[in-house]
């Protein structure tokens, strides 16, 4: 650091521009070391979480106690969550645990009749998701009612962020986007029909 920033940094430090918060705790995170600043030129901090990861802050953020963990604590809570619901309702006997296992058969159980649309394409349920119905309920959350679960991309897999609950209305239009994608249409054709929707066909 040469003398001019450091001059500048005991000036802000002295102004009470910056406030040193090295060492300071904000909830999980232990304050480690300054960071670069952030393209608003605002200070960040490098900080260690109790979970063992590290993760650079914005100072506002500490201070303001907006960002406690590298993002374990809501992970955790939303776990938690997700767990007491589970508990609660013996699991089996949730709309989001019937979801899971249409989802289930769509993609593995041949005798289906809808099965060829799904397994028969290759659409696939993801490793998380298919060994563990919690973890299925922790990424997906509950399922309002009057929706289903929706694949974003519809050749894409049934996995986190390709998925969400979606009613009647926004599915047609999903499915009726991508049988006008099928019949092979030029590229400006699909894009005024994709419109604001674009960037999420590519995905995989
Ligand atoms: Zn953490």
């Amino acid at each position: 650091m040469g003398n001019r920033t450091l001059q500048r940094l005991a000036f802000c430090l002295q102004s009470g521009m910056i406030s040193n918060l090295l060492n300071c705790r904000f909830g999980r995170l232990v304050v480690m070391a300054q960071a670069e600043s952030a393209p608003n030129y605002e200070r960040q901090w490098l900080c260690q979480c109790d979970c063992g990861a590290t993760v650079i802050v914005r100072a506002h953020k500490l201070k303001s106690k907006r960002k406690q963990s590298c993002g374990c604590l809501s992970r955790d809570t939303a776990s938690a969550h997700a767990k007491r619901s589970f508990t609660k309702h013996g699991g089996r006997n949730t709309r989001e645990y019937s979801t899971w296992t249409s989802m289930v058969r769509r993609c593995e159980d041949s005798n289906l009749g809808s099965w060829k649309h799904y397994g028969g394409r290759g659409i696939t349920v993801c490793e998380r998701w298919r060994e563990d119905f919690a973890a299925f309920y922790t990424d997906m959350g509950q399922r309002p009612r009057g929706t289903s679960i929706d694949r974003i991309d519809v050749n894409g897999h049934y996995e986190p962020g390709n998925c969400r609950w979606a009613d009647a209305t926004t599915q047609n239009r999903n499915k009726r986007r991508t049988s006008v994608k099928s019949r092979t249409l030029g590229y400006a054709e699909m894009c005024s029909d994709q419109d604001v929707n674009l960037g999420s066909g590519s995905k995989g």
